[in-house]
């Protein structure tokens, strides 16, 4: 089985290829299920997020999915996602969304503390206090049982500084909760070829996932396509299955679904 729940759609703004391109490039690179997870819109009274998409595109984005998964039925399985931050005040309109639209699954993305507006970006924390906000955030969605699986569950080391103790901590915290809550980590392709080129090591960080392979954690390889051309980099794909299982980890391509697939 080869399989990616990552996937998002221009209507994120910073993403490129119609949806039915990424289906294509999906079954060209050998895929036989993958999830669309956009990034979520959230009940903004007044803020406009750029990174994602408008809640009155939701219902588009819905019915494009399952278009193309009755199209492309017998040819690939397609599921309806979306990817979410935990923003605590937001998530009953969020458990109302997946309700009404029917959602397979969601995926964690903390982006931000807190929240979108005043909030604080994941990718540039600073401060030991900000580690353990972050981490608190993720280990509750964790608790909460409503996330499939933890999308670069690293994503603090693309702009902290050294993986110092307080990131030690924190990682350790996350593996065991995923343990517990028998919740996959997500391996993050998008990030690996973010590179270094920023003088940052950023996600996926060896130090976390040397500490999660001798966890035995659950583990999924993420592409995170926000275009149709990164799935057809195949060879990068089995890199990251076959890293995850010398580190010990434990490559998984099943998920916690809300339903049946349709
Ligand atoms: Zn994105
Ligand atoms: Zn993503």
């Amino acid at each position: 089985m080869k399989v990616n729940y990552h996937t998002h759609t221009t209507r994120c703004m910073h993403a490129k290829g119609s949806d039915e391109d990424f289906v294509k490039a999906a079954i060209e690179a050998g895929f036989d299920r993958i999830g669309f997870s956009d990034h979520t819109p959230w009940n903004y009274q007044g803020f406009v997020s750029g990174m994602r998409m408008h809640k009155a595109e939701l219902p588009g984005y819905v019915g494009s999915v399952r278009a193309l998964q009755e199209k492309y039925r017998g040819q690939i399985e397609i599921l309806l996602g979306l990817e979410c931050e935990f923003f605590r005040p937001r998530l009953d309109w969020l458990k109302e969304q997946i309700a009404q639209y029917g959602l397979d699954y969601i995926i964690l993305g903390h982006h931000f503390s807190k929240d979108e507006p005043r909030g604080t970006y994941n990718g540039s924390l600073h401060t030991p206090a900000q580690l353990r906000t972050y981490a608190q955030d993720v280990l509750d969605a964790m608790d909460s049982g409503l996330f499939a699986y933890i999308a670069h569950p690293d994503i603090f080391m693309r702009g902290y500084p050294v993986f110092d103790k307080t990131c030690e901590r924190i990682s350790r915290a996350i593996i065991e909760k995923a343990l517990a809550t028998d919740t996959p980590l997500e391996f993050n392709l998008l990030g690996l070829s973010h590179g270094n080129a920023d003088g940052k090591q950023g996600y996926p960080f060896p130090a976390f996932w040397r500490m999660a392979g001798e966890a035995h954690v659950k583990a999924i390889v993420g592409v995170d396509a926000h275009q149709p051309a990164a799935y057809l980099d195949t060879a990068k794909f089995d890199w990251a299955c076959e890293t995850l299982r010398w580190l010990g980890a434990e490559p998984v391509t099943e998920i916690r679904l809300f339903s049946q697939p349709k």
